[in-house]
């Protein structure tokens, strides 16, 4: 579904490549923990992703399509099939956990009443539907998250891509968030995390993609956050 043909990402101004030379395939349904230290090039590769760069060389294709060519309503229609997490959640303060996850709705055009029906399913999902009137100041951290995932899931994204979503929560929540992506993986979305939560990881025995100083250096498919021994 997704491929990478050597992908070199540099940034202007920047000596050192982002991502260098990386090719890699990931199929419809998987689940894959993007794991390396700080710099190594991960937000990077989840940009490349969401086409919010184009990469410097080298192609990427989504479905069968090269990212580079996509005319801009293909790109928009490629984008909403794409649900977004973010480490710092990115929550509207002033809105609701029901606003919140509607407005995802809402920016693309659906009516009101698809919307009443949706957003409840979203909220069922990761357990926030007895706090929809709460404001996101009243929730935990986990709590926010579980409604930043409410919102990237509320339209029914092919693929889930998620940076450091648990970087902000503590470890019990943490496993409580990754258990969730992978209840909604098993529903068939592609999900893709970028992440430092080794113990997770470790645990979770999924594709595990390294990447050290922008290059790969490790694909797993049962794999582990650090080099097994
Ligand atoms: P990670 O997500 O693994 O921490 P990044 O993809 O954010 O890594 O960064 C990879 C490298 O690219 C780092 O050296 C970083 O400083 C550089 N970088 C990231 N974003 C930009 C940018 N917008 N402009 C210039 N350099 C960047």
């Amino acid at each position: 579904m997704i491929e990478f043909v050597e992908i070199t990402k540099q940034y202007p101004g920047s000596k050192i490549p982002a991502l260098s030379n990386v090719s890699l395939q990931i199929q419809r349904g998987e689940f894959v923990f993007l794991v390396g230290s700080s710099g190594a090039g991960k937000s990077t590769m989840l940009r490349l992703l969401f086409r919010e760069y184009l990469p410097s060389s080298g192609s990427i294709f989504f479905l069968g399509r090269d990212s580079a060519k996509m005319k801009p309503g293909e790109l928009l229609k490629y984008r909403r099939r794409i649900g977004m997490v973010f480490q710092d959640f990115r929550l509207l303060k002033q809105k609701t956990v029901f606003e919140n996850v509607a407005f995802a709705l809402e920016v693309v055009g659906r009516s009101s009443q698809e919307i009443r029906l949706a957003v409840p399913v979203a909220l069922a999902e990761v357990g926030l539907l007895d706090r929809a009137k709460a404001f996101p100041g009243e929730l935990s951290g986990g709590e926010q998250q579980r409604v930043g995932i409410a919102r990237a899931i509320v339209r029914k994204p092919t693929i889930i891509l998620a940076d450091e979503p648990t970087g902000n929560v503590d470890p019990e929540n943490a496993w409580q968030l990754m258990e969730l992506f992978t209840q909604i993986n098993r529903t068939g979305t592609t999900v893709i995390i970028a992440t430092h939560a080794s113990d997770v990881v470790d645990r979770l025995r999924k594709r595990v993609i390294a990447l050290e100083k922008g290059r790969l250096v490790r694909d797993e498919k049962r794999g582990v956050y650090g080099h097994e021994s």
